[in-house]
This record gives structure tokens, sequence and C-alpha cells, in this order.
């Protein structure tokens, strides 16, 4: 999908806010907007670009109120049906900022059934090499990893450390099966968890990084004992707001990590040559492809939790890479190759 031209979007003084576009091309200009909305009685100032989706205004909007996107519904004279659709741009809406937009939606109270009614995502994309070294190069891509920057506040809850690798690591699926029903959610955490965090931990700072809101990151992590645990200590979380939303010409738009916006973060420590992360969705990569490892998901724990290895392979994996000086040769997709290979040559040695 083309970028469409932001004849409707309203400039505004980039004083107020992140200028939408930095030094990249003039032709991915848009302007800026400040809409205003309204929602329980109060009124809330959001600025976002025309090119951005409608997914990001809910995401900004949920900044400010809380309210997950998914739960918004936005009013606007005769375009409110159109917001459902969270691919849109919004330079194809000729808002205007003198015009009021109505948000109806509730905080959450009970997390837990917000994850068990939210639609699972299964299908994972498999884009071609050739989109995948597009999405990540594309301008307006760039420009809004930039964006994120300049507005996403990572908190450290551990000081980075000099001289270790960095390992991110999504939660549904990859470290907790979210759609398994149980007692006590330290059912559905995947077998080795602590042991593997603990081993890893002498080579990488850990970082979590979730789909979900930050409460939801927090609640999880410490019910299954991740934020206190005396072996190892978690550098930060990240949640849903740290993400971006990306467009393909075969897969349309969706959300992905970009692992810029922690490079940008922590420079002295952090780059594409000593960073992992490990997350059950391909997408999630996709502006830093090279970095990602997709884990086979952990589902149907009540199953699965007697045989599930993945973890506890995953951990010398790490470690046997841990002695490389730069990641930026390997290809995660081999990973259990090369763990069988350095073992043989270990054995031959
Ligand atoms: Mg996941």
């Amino acid at each position: 999908m083309e970028t469409p031209t932001p004849e409707s979007a309203v400039p505004s003084s980039s004083a107020t806010g992140v200028p939408c576009s930095s030094l990249l091309a003039v032709e991915d200009e848009v302007a800026e907007m400040t809409l205003t909305v309204k929602w329980s009685g109060k009124e809330y100032t959001v600025r976002v670009c025309g090119d951005d989706s409608v997914a990001e205004l809910k995401r900004r909007i949920c900044e400010l109120t809380n309210v997950l996107p998914k739960r918004q519904k936005l009013l606007y004279p005769r375009i409110a049906n159109k917001f459902a659709d969270d691919s849109l741009i919004l330079s194809q809406f000729n808002l205007k900022p003198s015009i009021k937009m109505t948000m109806i939606g509730t905080v959450e109270d009970d997390i837990f059934i917000d994850q068990l009614d939210s639609p699972e995502i299964v299908d994972d994309l498999e884009l071609g090499q050739d989109e995948v070294v597009d999405v990540k190069d594309k301008n307006v891509n760039k420009q809004k990893l930039q964006r994120r920057i300049s507005q996403y506040k990572i908190k450290l809850r551990n000081p980075c450390r000099d001289g270790k690798k960095l390992l991110v690591l999504d939660i549904d699926y990859t470290l907790f099966d979210h759609r398994s029903p149980a007692e006590n959610p330290l059912e559905l955490m995947r077998p080795y968890l602590h042991e593997f965090m603990s081993a890893v931990y002498a080579e990488y700072d850990i970082i979590v990084w979730s789909a979900t809101s930050m409460k939801w990151v927090e609640l999880k992590m410490g019910q299954l004992g991740v934020l206190n645990n005396p072996n190892y200590k978690i550098t930060a979380l990240l949640d849903h707001l740290a993400m971006i939303t990306v467009q393909t010409d075969s897969h349309g738009t969706f959300d992905c990590k970009p692992l810029g916006l922690i490079w940008a973060n922590f420079p002295r420590f952090y780059s594409s040559t000593n960073t992992i992360m490990f997350d059950d969705l391909r997408r999630n990569f996709v502006m830093n492809p090279q970095n990602g490892l997709i884990i086979r998901p952990f589902r149907k724990a009540h199953l699965n939790r007697s045989t599930d290895q993945e973890l506890a392979k995953l951990t010398q994996y790490l470690l046997a890479i841990a002695e490389l000086s730069d990641f930026s040769s390997l290809n995660h997709r081999n990973w259990e190759s090369y763990t069988e290979d350095s073992s043989k040559r270990r054995r031959h040695s």
C-alpha cells in the first residue's frame, strides 16, 4: 500500500511535540496532527502524524487513558466505522483539529479475562527476503522508529552490564502458555525457565518485551518469579507501546518489535552485533530479521510441559554463540545444528 499524500493533514508547531519527519526524504514528509479526544468526561491531546495508522492512534490514546487499543471505539463525524480498521492511514480521514473525537472504552480491571478473550494469532507470516529488506529499509518505517525512540521511555530495572550480550524475550507462547486455563500461573510456565535465565544471565543482559500492556507484563513476570529471582536480574520490561506498525504489500499492516529502539537507548552496550531476540511470531522481527530466533510456541501446557525441552536446548545455543564477538554472520534458523556441531567440535578437540 502506498502512503497517501497528506492533503488533509494539518501542520502544527514542531515545538509542541516530536517532529514527524526527521532528515529523511522529503517525499515521505507528512504533517503532524494534534487531535482532541474526549473520554470519560475529560479531554486529551493526542499528537499523531498523517502516515500513522489507526492502530498507532489507538496506541497513543492508550498511553493517555490506559484503555487498551482493542477496547477503544472511536467516534468522529461521518467516519466512525472506519476506525474499526486498524490498518487505515490517518491522512485518509480528513481529520480536523477543531473537531473533537470521542472514545468509548473501559480500562481493564480483569486482565486475565482480557487475555483469554483476545483473538489468538496462530498464522505467522513468511515474508520473502526482498520484502523483509524492503520493510526495514523503508523511510516511512525508519521515521516511525525514530518517533518511537523519542516517545518511549525505557525504565531500567537493573543497570546494563559492560561486556554482556543482549537477549530479548517475548512472553506469550515463548515463556508462558497464556491460553490454557490453570489455577496457578506456574502450571503454564515453560519448563526450565528459571534454569535457562540463570544460565544465560552469565553472558547476557535480559530484556522482556511483550505485545501486551505493562500491567500484564509486570504481573505475569512477577507471578512466575522472574522479577525477584536471586540467580538473575531483568534489565528492563517493554510493552506494546514500544512497538511500531508497519505495512507490507503482501501481508498488510501489523505490529512489530524494532530492536533499534533498544539500541538507540543504550548504544554503549547493545547493537545489532550482540543482540538476539526470541519470539514465536516471525513478524515481530521484521525490522531486524537477522537478530530474531523463532522459538517453537509453548502451547497446551498441561499436555506439553513434561516434554518441552526448548529452553534447555536454547541455553546451549546461547552459551555457544556467546563466545563470538559478533552475531552478524549467524543464521538463527540453523540454531539446532549449530549446537550439535559445536558439541561435536568439543568432543573431537
Ligand atoms: Mg508470543
